[in-house]
C-alpha cells in the first residue's frame, strides 16, 4: 500500500541528496551552490520493503527576502497538503535555525504528521545539532547522513506505521463506501486521516501482553461490542488491528494484536510473533497498556514489552487482569507491587490497576489511570520552575567532586515532551556518575508528578 512522503526543510540540508538515495535515479539536482532553481519532484521510492511516493521540496535559493519567504512557504505548504506524511529536515551541522522555526510553524499549522530527520549527522559534527532539534518540539528526530546512507532502518522503521495506516484508512473507506469514488471521500471524510493527525487525532492507546492475558476480551469490554477482534478482517493492516471508539468521552483510538495471534498456528511461532506485533503496536501508540493475566503476572513476554515501551517513549499502564478470580486480593496487590518495582525498575511510578475485563470491574479506573498518564507525558514545565527545583535538588545533595573539583550543573530546561526530555547544562557531563542522574529523574518523577511516562534526561556540556 502506497503512501506519499513530502521531503521539507530549508535550502541546503539535504533533501535532494535523500530524494535521490530514495528514488534511487538522479532526477532530482543536486547543487553545493544555493540558488539553482527547481520544484517540486516525484519519484517512486523504495526503502526496506515500503514503496512510496516521494516529493522533493528543494529548488528553493536561500530565503533573504519577502517574495522568496513568501516562494518557500507556498512550496512547502503545497507539498504538506499533497503528502500524507512530511520529512522535516534540518542540518544537524548546522544547527536549528530561525529558517527551520518558519518550517516547523509551518508544519504545526497544517497539522501535518512529521518525521523529524537530523540530517549530516555522520560522525560526531551533528551532536549539538541534533539535540537542539528536540526543541522544535516535533519528537524525536532521526539521525540521518543522506550522503552515506546511515539512518535508513531508522527511516523505514518510522514510515512503516504511515504505510500501515494508510492501508488500513484505504480498506475501511473502501468497506464503508464501496459505491463511492475513493478519491471523493478521502479527504473529508476521516477525522484522523494521517495528513492531519497529532493534534486533531484521538488517543492513542495500545493494549499489549501475552496471549491470553485477555486484550480481546478487555477490548471488547471497553467497545461494548462483540463485533470485533473475532479474527482479521479482510484488507485491514497485516498485524495490529485498530479501532477507533469514544472511550468514556475520550475518542480514542486502540491497537490489538489479537488478529495476529488468531491466526497463528503453532504456538511456538506465536510467541516470538506476539513480541514482534506488540512491538508495532507499540509504536503507533502514545498510552501503552500492558496487560497482565493476575495468575501469571510478569512473564518474561510481558516485562520485554514494558521496557521496549519505555525505551520507545510512551507512557505506560500496567493493568492486572482477571482480578474477579483472584481469591486473596490485598496479599496478591502487595506481591504484584513488589514484583513490578523489582522487575520493572525503569517503569517506577507507573500505574498498577486491577481490573476484570470479564465483569468490567475497574475499567473505570483504567480510564483515569491513561488520561492521567497521557497528561503527563505532553506535561510542559517552565524553565523558570525547572531552574527553582534544580537548586533545591542540589542543595539537597550535591553532586560528586572527582579529584577535588566539583561537578557543575548550571541550568536546566526542558527541550521536549512525549515524553518530556530535559537538558542540564553541565560542566563535565562524562564524569557525572549515572546514579546522579537517576537521582534527578526521579525527583522530577516525584515532585512534578509524572507517573507512568518516560523520562528522558541529557546531560550537555558547557564550555
Ligand atoms: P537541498 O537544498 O536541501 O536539496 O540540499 P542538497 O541535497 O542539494 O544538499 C546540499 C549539500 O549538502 C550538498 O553539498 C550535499 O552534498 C550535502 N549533503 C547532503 N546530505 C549530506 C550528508 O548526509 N552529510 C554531509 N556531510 N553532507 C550532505
Ligand atoms: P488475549 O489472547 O490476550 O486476547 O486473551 P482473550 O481476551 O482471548 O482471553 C483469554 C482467556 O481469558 C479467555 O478465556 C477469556 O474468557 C479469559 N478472560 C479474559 N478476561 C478475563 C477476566 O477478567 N476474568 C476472567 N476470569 N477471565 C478472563
Amino acid at each position: 500500500m502506497s503512501f506519499t512522503l513530502a521531503i521539507v526543510g530549508r535550502p541546503n540540508v539535504g533533501k535532494s541528496t535523500l530524494f535521490n538515495r530514495l528514488v534511487g535515479r538522479r532526477l532530482a539536482l543536486v547543487d553545493d551552490q544555493p540558488g539553482v532553481t527547481r520544484d517540486l519532484r516525484e519519484g517512486e521510492a523504495r526503502l526496506g520493503g515500503l514503496h512510496f511516493t516521494v516529493i522533493d521540496t528543494a529548488g528553493l535559493e536561500e530565503a533573504t527576502d519577502e517574495s522568496l519567504q513568501g516562494r518557500m512557504r507556498k512550496l512547502t505548504e503545497r507539498a504538506v497538503e499533497m503528502a500524507d506524511a512530511c520529512l522535516f529536515m534540518i542540518d544537524a551541522r548546522a544547527g536549528v535555525l530561525p529558517t527551520d522555526e518558519v518550517f516547523a510553524d509551518i508544519l504545526r499549522r497544517k497539522n501535518a504528521h512529521v518525521i523529524l530527520a537530523a540530517n549530516k549527522a555522520e560522525g560526531r559534527a551533528g551532536e549539538s545539532g541534533l539535540l537542539e532539534a528536540y526543541s522544535l518540539g516535533l519528537g524525536e528526530p532521526i539521525q540521518l547522513s543522506a550522503e552515506h546512507g546511515e539512518g535508513m532502518a531508522e527511516l523505514a522503521a518510522a514510515l512503516e506505521p504511515i504505510a500501515e495506516e494508510m492501508a488500513e484508512r484505504t480498506a475501511r473507506i473502501e468497506a464503508e463506501a464501496p459505491e463511492t469514488d475513493v478519491a471523493v471521500s478521502d479527504d473529508d471524510a476521516d477525522d484522523d486521516a494521517p495528513r492531519k493527525p497529532t493534534r486533531a487525532r484521538p488517543l492513542q492507546v495500545a493494549v499489549v501482553g501475552r496471549p491470553n492475558a485477555g486484550k480481546s476480551t478487555l477490548i471488547n469490554a471497553l467497545i461494548g461490542e462483540e463485533r470485533l477482534l473475532t479474527g482479521p478482517e479482510a484488507g485491514i493492516t497485516r498485524d495490529a488491528i485498530s479501532l477507533s471508539f469514544d472511550w468514556a468521552g475520550t475518542p480514542t483510538r486502540i491497537f490489538d494484536t489479537a488478529g495476529m495471534r488468531k491466526r497463528a498456528k503453532v504456538q511456538e511461532k506465536l510467541e516470538k510473533l506476539s513480541v514482534a506485533d506488540g512491538l508495532r503496536a507499540v509504536k503507533f501508540a502514545e498510552v501503552v497498556v500492558v496487560l497482565l493475566d493476575a495468575a501469571i503476572p510478569f512473564e518474561s513476554q510481558d516485562l520485554r514489552i514494558a521496557d521496549l515501551a519505555e525505551r520507545e517513549g510512551r507512557a505506560v499502564v500496567v493493568a492486572v487482569n482477571k482480578w474477579d478470580a483472584e481469591p486473596e486480593k490485598n496479599a496478591k496487590l502487595a506481591e504484584l507491587r513488589e514484583a513490578f518495582e523489582r522487575l520493572l525498575p525503569q517503569l517506577r511510578g507507573a500505574p498498577l490497576v486491577t481490573v476484570s475485563a470479564k465483569t468490567g470491574k475497574g475499567l473505570d479506573r483504567l480510564h483515569t489511570a491513561v488520561l492521567r498518564a497521557h497528561e503527563k507525558w505532553n506535561i510542559r514545565v517552565s524553565t523558570a520552575r525547572l531552574n527553582r527545583w534544580l537548586e533545591g535538588m542540589l542543595a539537597a545533595h550535591p553532586p560528586p567532586a572527582p579529584g577535588g573539583r566539583r561537578i557543575r550543573l548550571r541550568y536546566m530546561t526542558q527541550v521536549k515532551s512525549r515524553p518530556p526530555g530535559f537538558v542540564v547544562m553541565c560542566s563535565h557531563p562524562e564524569k557525572l556518575p549515572e546514579s546522579y542522574s537517576r537521582y534527578l529523574i526521579n525527583g522530577l518523577r516525584d515532585d512534578f508528578d509524572m507517573p507512568g511516562t518516560p523520562i528522558r534526561l541529557y546531560m550537555r556540556s558547557q564550555a
